[in-house]
């Protein structure tokens, strides 16, 4: 079996339609079997145009249609027959007597049968029979069941097709529930078998038809008994992606990502903070449309808060509007689909130790600098939680006895120290008693994170002197850490770290023993980390 597999729908109906134009010119009287459905649509263009731009004859061409529902007159807009009429034959210089559906109409459906499959042998075989693949895996109308028939026959609808189908029709009741149907024999005896496979709803039944089993259950999968079988599939319906999800406070950021690590797509939108429902409907929102386009296996999704890992709810969140809310339960209900939550630290460390430059170490720390400071940890290669769930909040443990007041409920936590406010903070009090220096000036044009970095480098002792102080305030924490955990390496993350080689250096020499580097996954971190939730099946 021959599997190519193309980019998008429009490459899967080029490649089909290269096929089938060479065996047209190669035998000009052969004979074809053809599909019908929404995907072989595209090819029947392709076909059309070929023959309009007259680089293809079909005057002396056969063809026989895979099936056709029962009772249904050929008049009908929903039959096979008007579908081919429409879709190609009219389109092309085909003899419509060489054209042969079978009769939806017959009286005698078993005659019918019996007479199409001599046909068949009377127009001496064919020679390239084009198939697509039904969501349960059956090709034409032959079914998944315990028993499959070998050749033309009248069968029963199952539901999945009939749901399937369903979309042809203005409600399910309207489909025909029989079909007139090659059988798999029918089917096997062509010379050459071309499938044409698109969608990511087709996944399934794909993966399971390339497994190793060949089934009844599945159709397709006997097609693997045939000596010259291609199918040519596109990206949607092959290949695995993950939906990672890296929801802030100000800002939701999401991408495609492969099993490979790699991202595929980015984006990113507008956290809406309006109420719960607000934002799960967003979430619930960006979902579906990634799920539309591209062949998404599971979702992942790390956010600024308390999760239980265990049950998948979100405890309260500063910044969001989520209190003891089932995120995991709604979403995967609302999609169908296995929805993963985190804390977004958490999904940091792990990008880090499967992605990022933890990678080849087993003990890993990162400690994210900003708004506050939050950290994750990888210990023996697993990501630590503790028993509560929440273990490795980095930014709360205890750096000053009797310090500052935090939002946690303690006083003196390390992040009312070391993180980007806490800069600011002292920045801004520098300046207040300063208001000569190179800081103050700096601090003129705007006062935030960089401030302090502009000053260091023209030249200010001022600024230098907050920047070392805010450096020991995260020596303080990060060697008490250190020597709980030993880490093989502390990785420092946020955006702040643009300013990397004014803190790491300075930093290191604080913490010796300690290897402090900054993270390169930059702001993708999150969202990877998010999609291994579900591919790394992180527990
Ligand atoms: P589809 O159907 O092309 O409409 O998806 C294929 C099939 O059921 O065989």
């Amino acid at each position: 079996m021959k599997l190519i597999i193309c980019e998008n729908y429009d490459e899967v109906m080029e490649q089909a339609a290269q096929i089938t134009i060479g065996i047209i010119k190669n035998k000009p009287n052969c004979v074809l079997g053809l599909p019908t459905g929404s995907t072989p649509i595209g090819l029947y263009n392709n076909l059309a145009k070929e023959y309009a731009a007259g680089k293809l004859d079909f005057s002396q061409v056969k063809s026989f249609n895979l099936d056709e529902y029962y009772p249904i007159s050929p008049d009908n807009d929903q039959s096979y027959r008007y579908f081919m009429n429409k879709h190609l034959f009219s389109r092309i210089n085909i003899d419509i007597n060489n054209t042969r559906v079978p009769n939806g109409n017959s009286e005698d459906p078993h005659k019918e049968c019996d007479e199409y499959e001599k046909a068949i042998t009377a127009a001496g075989g064919i020679d390239l029979q084009i198939l697509g693949i039904g969501n349960n895996g059956h090709i034409g109308f032959n079914e998944p069941d315990e028993n499959l028939i070998a050749h033309t026959h009248m069968t029963k609808l199952t539901d999945n097709t009939i749901e399937a189908n369903s979309r042809f029709f203005e409600k399910p009741g309207d489909v025909p529930r029989r079909a007139l149907t090659m059988g798999m024999a029918s089917i096997m005896k062509a010379r050459k078998i071309l499938m044409i496979v698109t969608g990511r709803a087709k996944h399934k039944a794909l993966m399971t038809m390339l497994s190793e089993n060949i089934t009844t259950n599945i159709p397709a999968s006997l097609l693997k008994l045939h000596p010259d079988v291609t199918i040519i599939c596109d990206k949607a319906s092959y290949e695995e992606k993950y939906l990672g999800i890296d929801i802030g406070g100000t800002q939701i950021k999401y991408g495609v990502v492969s099993d490979a690590d790699e991202i595929v797509s980015i984006f990113a939108e507008d956290t809406d903070t309006s109420s719960e429902q607000a934002l799960l409907s967003q979430l619930e929102t960006i979902a579906r449309k990634m799920m539309e386009l591209y062949n998404i296996q599971g979702i992942g999704i790390g956010l600024p808060g308390h999760v239980s890992t265990r049950t998948g709810r979100v405890g309260l969140c500063v910044n969001l509007p989520f209190d003891n809310t089932d995120v995991e339960g709604y979403l995967s209900k609302s999609l169908g689909i296995s929805v993963r939550i985190a804390k977004d630290a958490n999904c940091a460390v792990i990008a880090e130790h499967f992605a990022g430059i933890g990678r080849q170490f087993d003990n890993i720390m990162t400690i994210t600098l900003g708004t506050g400071v939050g950290g994750g940890l990888i210990l023996n290669n697993a990501l630590y939680t503790g028993t509560n769930e929440n273990g490795a909040e980095i930014g709360h443990i205890i750096t000053h006895a009797s310090g500052r007041k935090c939002g946690c409920g303690q006083q003196g936590c390390f992040e009312q120290y070391g993180s980007v406010t806490a800069l600011i903070e002292e920045t801004r009090k520098a300046v207040a008693t300063n208001p000569g220096s190179i800081l103050a000036n700096c601090a003129n044009n705007e006062l935030n994170g960089k401030t302090v970095f502009t000053a260091v480098d023209a030249g200010c002792p001022v600024a230098a002197k907050v920047l070392d102080n805010w450096l020991e305030e995260i020596s303080l924490g990060i060697k008490s850490l250190a020597q709980i955990f030993s880490p093989d390496i502390v990785v420092l993350t946020g955006a702040i770290m643009n300013d990397a080689e004014k803190i790491i250096p300075a930093l290191s020499a604080k913490c010796s023993g300690v290897k402090i580097v900054r993270s390169h996954l930059k702001s993708s971190a999150g969202i990877v980390g998010a999609a291994m939730l579900q591919y790394k099946n992180i527990k």
